[in-house]
């Protein structure tokens, strides 16, 4: 049994605290659950196991522990957690019944506002959202929030309680382009209220970067196949190999649907600008991670082979940190991050962080590459670098990297994967879509219901706010269903 069902009675005492000083009682109130039970991580598979294959490297707990890491949740007034979680997750009453063992009761609570819940638990970084503002924080560690949405959406989906059905139609009927989380979410909204979604979809395979992007050891491509057959049970349509804009204008999206949902992402890598740049072995980072991580005959392309091969990685986000951990699954010789900040002020998660030092890589931090070193025969010998250092810090906060003099020094590399962010794919110049008003970086202009500038076009995710976070999407698609909802009621059904 959860310790926090052992006893309701306790001393009571200001929330958090627990009894302190001499001759103290030891704590029995459920509130100081989290001073008797250490937060826990959930099991994961050692280094040298996982780097054989690309299974998820995290597991679930088994029910006791699992009840007893939700008990360490001490049910603050005004929780921090849901407020720092972009879907305002109730966390806390989700929390209290896994506690209580009642897992499906959890389960459901989580799902009233997360469109993926078994998803997001894979994939957000909770340490700095709903963990890294846990009360907890303030004394000991945070609950672990993650392991439990995880767990209890994991429960549910085992016993057959997610289910979807088609809701009553509405009369109207909408076009989602792209078909990532954020259309997920919106095309999963909408379709409960029985408006009539059709997914446009440029790839073959559905699901965007959680299929296309996010390696398989963070997130099996069978947990999103199953949401995505959800979509088509709740009666979404899915069009496969269309690209909009390309294949399909605004105006025919206009004459057949009744609003439009953009949803594509930001997929555009950003240009490496160094000598060498154009030499064979010098890949960007999305298609060695999709070819390495989806295995499908609908993934085409040219192969990257790293087997036995010294690989490095330029940048320090969560993309480079996939790629470091992808070479090393795929055969890697070596693998070597070089960044030019140093780990605080790396953007990568610092869980995926520990994750791909534990399974080898290896990192240059401070260092900068200035030239790719050419094999004589049109490929790649080493990467020609130069340390650096941090000055004062510029109007972002963050502190500006400066060239240490004559700290130049080489890095053997065969292969190089750039992994230095990602713009928007703007539309063509010709297509009607191309009117729509852009931000200065090309993101799509979306007022507070995610209303494009062409009224009954709406936008979210990556597409309008920059390459960001899954659950940023999805909250996107969310806001965006609910503005649709509302300018469907200003017009006629069909
Ligand atoms: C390698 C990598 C790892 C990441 N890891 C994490 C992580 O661990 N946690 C996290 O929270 N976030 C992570 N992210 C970020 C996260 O994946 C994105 O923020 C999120 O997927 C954005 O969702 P979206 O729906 O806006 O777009 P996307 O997921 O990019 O989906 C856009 C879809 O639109 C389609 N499309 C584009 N143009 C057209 C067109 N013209 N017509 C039809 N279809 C089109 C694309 O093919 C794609 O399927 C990662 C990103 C990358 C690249």
């Amino acid at each position: 049994m959860a310790e926090a069902a052992q006893s309701e009675s306790g001393t009571p005492g200001s929330a958090g605290a627990p009894p302190s000083g001499p001759g103290a009682l030891p704590p029995a109130n459920p509130k100081y659950a989290w001073a008797r039970i250490p937060r826990q991580a959930p099991p994961k598979r050692s280094a040298d196991e996982r780097v054989g294959d690309f299974r998820e490297i995290y597991s679930n707990h088994d029910e006791a522990a699992i009840r007893a890491q939700a008990s360490r949740c001490i049910q603050c007034p005004n929780p921090l957690c849901a407020q720092a979680c972009p879907l305002s997750n109730r966390i806390p009453e989700w929390l209290a019944l896994t506690a209580q063992g009642q897992y499906l009761e959890a389960a459901a609570i989580s799902r009233s506002t997360s469109n993926m819940p078994e998803i997001c638990s894979r994939v957000c970084p909770q340490e700095r959202l709903c963990e890294g503002a846990c009360i907890l924080n303030c004394r000991t560690d945070a609950v672990a929030i993650g392991a439990v949405e995880r767990f209890i959406n994991d429960y549910a989906f085992a016993h057959g309680a997610v289910e979807a059905n088609a809701a009553p139609p509405s009369g109207f009927s909408v076009a989602v382009i792209g078909s990532g989380p954020g259309s997920m979410a919106c095309a999963d909204q909408l379709a409960q209220s029985g408006h009539a979604v059709t997914v446009f979809e440029s790839q073959l395979i559905p699901g965007g970067l959680l299929v296309n992007g996010i390696p398989a050891f963070k997130l099996e491509k069978h947990i999103v196949e199953r949401r995505i057959n959800l979509l088509a049970k709740r009666g979404v349509r899915f069009e496969l190999g269309v690209k909009v804009g390309w294949d399909v204008s605004l105006a025919h999206l206009r004459r057949n649907y009744d609003a439009v949902f953009l949803g594509v992402g930001a997929q555009r890598p950003k240009p490496l600008d160094l000598p060498g740049g154009e030499l064979r072995g010098v890949w960007p980072a999305l298609p060695f991670l999709i070819q390495k991580n989806v295995a499908s005959p609908l993934v085409d392309g040219e192969p990257i082979d790293v087997a036995g091969k010294r690989v490095v990685v330029f940048g320090g986000g969560d993309t480079a940190m996939d790629c470091l951990r992808t070479a090393l699954r795929s055969g890697a010789k070596e693998a070597v991050c070089v960044y030019r900040r140093d780990l605080a002020n790396m953007p990568g998660s610092r869980k995926e962080y520990a994750n791909a030092l534990e399974e080898g890589a290896r990192f240059e931090f401070l260092t900068n590459p200035t030239e790719i070193v050419p094999d004589g025969a049109g490929g790649i010998a080493a990467v020609r670098c130069v340390r650096m250092q941090l000055g004062a810090a510029d109007a972002s906060g963050r502190r500006k990297p400066a060239v240490v003099p004559g700290s130049e020094f080489t890095v053997p590399a065969e292969v190089i994967l750039v992994a230095y962010g990602f713009d928007p794919v703007p539309f063509p110049p010709t297509s009607d879509f191309a009117g729509l008003k852009t931000d200065q970086w090309g993101g799509l202009k979306v007022d507070a219901d995610q209303m494009t500038s062409e009224p009954g076009v709406f936008s979210g995710g990556d597409a309008s706010r920059g390459p960001s976070l899954v659950v940023h999407a999805v909250r996107d698609g969310r806001k965006a269903a609910v503005g649709i909802d509302r300018w469907l009621a200003r017009i006629p059904a069909r």
